[in-house]
């Protein structure tokens, strides 16, 4: 029997391997600022609340595939115990990925109008994330978002939600891009007027045109993914000359079809453009199995992956001061 220093393994040189930094991203410390907490339930969750979790092995047949696959988890959340679970959970699952910060997108109005009841499904999410915070160390803010296909009424609800509870930290348009912005330019002037940001999810399945209708009509802050941009040079100067970030979800154009596949992502041309780009799941896979996926596909090494973090952090609508902590955190993690 030959033993572990037995001399074949010893008259074998010690191979010379470069070694390029590759620190564990689990520990990079992240902001994460496009997920929807619908998206993030878990799958033992999923079948505790009766339902099927979804085996996404392959890309949505189409917009509506996905929608309506999101619909059924949502059907499953019935009352406070539910809502209040899956946003403690949404803490524990980020806190794990590294993430110190997290803006959680919440159809909370939507959810208000199902059960009748406009105020529980936020109060109990809220609850859930103080708990979190108070457990796993992360902080959080919620986006309320607003479907553009649903009337105008509902989204004044939402606005009139986000003004009551503190942890909104913003609103904005998502859903079918193909519905225009105007009949909500009231609601987001009043919102902007109330003290809140404004985020739109733009130029992920629509064109150009749907970014500047969310930049002028929306005065979007951030754009909600915006990989189409680069099909309009003009929309691109704008973007880089007022530092709009893109809120960029890699996967989950993939899952959506939107992009063949990660290597033909245009995250890279992104950046290379001098767009200010963070990187983020849509709740579609974990944010560090994302910035992995950067790694791998992209070639990023850590420098480029700490940047891709620094940007998220200065990209959120988290207190200077939490910022700052939350950089100096991610310098420390570049030294270690
Ligand atoms: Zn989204």
């Amino acid at each position: 029997m030959r033993g572990r220093d037995g001399p074949a393994r010893a008259a074998r040189p010690a191979p010379t391997v470069y070694s390029p930094a590759v620190r564990d991203l689990h520990l990079l410390p992240k902001a994460h600022l496009h997920t929807h907490l619908e998206s993030t339930v878990r799958s033992a969750t999923i079948r505790e609340l009766g339902g099927r979790p979804p085996v996404q092995d392959r890309p949505f047949g189409s917009f509506r595939e996905f929608a309506d696959q999101r619909a059924q988890v949502r059907a499953l959340l019935r009352d406070r115990r539910h809502f209040r679970r899956i946003a403690e959970e949404f803490c524990q699952d980020e806190a794990a990925q590294g993430v110190r910060y997290a803006e959680v997108t919440f159809t909370a109005a939507a959810h208000g109008e199902r059960l009748g009841d406009p105020e529980m499904p936020l109060e109990a999410v809220a609850e859930g994330l103080a708990l979190g915070a108070h457990r796993y160390g992360i902080h959080t803010r919620v986006i309320l978002d607003h479907s553009r296909r649903r009337p105008v009424e509902r989204l004044w609800r939402s606005l009139e939600l986000a003004t009551r509870h503190p942890q909104v930290v913003a609103i904005g348009l998502a859903g079918d891009e193909s519905y225009p912005a105007a009949p909500f330019a009231e609601v987001l002037d009043a919102a902007r007027e109330a003290g809140l940001h404004l985020v739109h999810h733009a130029g992920e399945t629509a064109g150009p045109a749907s970014v500047w209708e969310a930049l002028t009509v929306g005065r979007a802050e951030r754009i909600g993914h915006g990989i189409r941009v680069l099909e309009d040079p003009e929309l691109v100067t704008e973007l880089r000359r007022r530092r709009v970030p893109l809120e960029v979800c890699p996967s989950s154009n993939v899952l959506l079809g939107l992009v063949a596949s990660l290597a033909e992502h245009p995250l890279p041309r992104l950046l290379a453009a001098g767009l200010t780009v963070t990187v983020n799941t849509d709740g579609e896979t974990s944010l560090t199995a994302e910035y992995q996926r950067a790694r791998e596909i992209f070639g990023y090494g850590d420098t480029d992956l700490a940047n891709l973090a620094r940007t998220s952090v200065e990209s959120s609508f988290a207190p200077a001061a939490l910022k700052a902590r939350i950089s100096a955190e991610i310098d420390r993690w570049l030294i270690s």
